[in-house]
């Protein structure tokens, strides 16, 4: 470890000892806690009826409409939370400059990771540009896998590099999404991949396009079973395929 990486941990500890506020609503936390237990409750979790693919929550039990017509990539895709309410807020803030929440972000996704990943051998975090990167101080994905490997004792494995910018998929249907991204991810270290069994992070689950394509580009490269895990997801609205 180098001498930044060391101070940057030791940072972080103080950090951690010296936490007594919710993330969210600013009460008195314990110890060791990011968000206290009333938050906790009240937040949106995506624990009633998923499509047993994607982990989105379903209406009626069963595979989406949407994983009948194009399964994603992944073997198994899940959520904590749904992207509403208190989580979206959350989200949104962690991805718009307040980076510390990366721990209560992680906090809330600890249990669905342990109780549906147990066979995960690396956690793979969604690369950004080197440009993207500096325009926003950070990889949201990054550090939420970072701090998730420290809680898991699971590696990251940060192969995987995000060669050209893609347009903002903000208004942009699941096809489009698709050709947007279609070859934007390149495995720089193949050996780090090859025959494991690896769990995508990221932060929210829209279309799923971006998992699609990590998860392709990650098999290519010799992964042996590839699964996502993203704290928040989309219910899909749009059940007959509209974009
Ligand atoms: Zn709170
Ligand atoms: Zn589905």
């Amino acid at each position: 470890m180098n001498f930044f990486k060391k101070i940057a941990e030791w940072v972080r500890k103080y950090d951690d000892a010296h936490n007594f506020t919710c993330d969210i609503c600013g009460r008195e936390v314990f110890a060791g806690e990011r968000v206290c237990a009333k938050c906790r409750e009240a937040l949106p979790w995506n624990s009633g009826a998923i499509c047993p693919l994607c982990g989105r929550r379903v209406k009626e039990a069963g595979v989406c409409l949407e994983c009948k017509e194009r399964p994603l990539e992944v073997e198994k895709a899940r959520s904590a939370l749904l992207y509403e309410g208190e989580a979206s807020r959350l989200i949104v803030r962690y991805k718009r400059g307040d980076q510390y929440l990366y721990r209560a972000v992680a906090e809330l996704c600890l249990s669905t990771i342990k109780s549906q990943f147990p066979e995960a051998e690396g956690l793979v975090p969604v690369p950004m540009t080197a440009r993207a990167k500096r325009r926003r101080g950070y990889n949201q994905s990054l550090i939420l896998c970072e701090e998730l490997s420290r809680k898991l004792s699971v590696p990251v494995v940060d192969a995987v590099e995000k060669r050209r910018e893609t347009k903002s998929q903000k208004f942009l249907g699941r096809r489009e999404r698709e050709s947007n991204l279609e070859g934007c991810f390149h495995v720089a270290d193949r050996a780090a991949v090859k025959g494991k069994t690896l769990l995508i992070i990221d932060d929210t689950l829209t279309t799923g396009a971006t998992v699609s394509e990590l998860a392709r580009t990650l098999k290519r490269a010799g992964a042996g079973r590839v699964f996502a895990f993203t704290a928040t997801s989309v219910e899909n609205k749009h059940p007959f395929g509209k974009e």
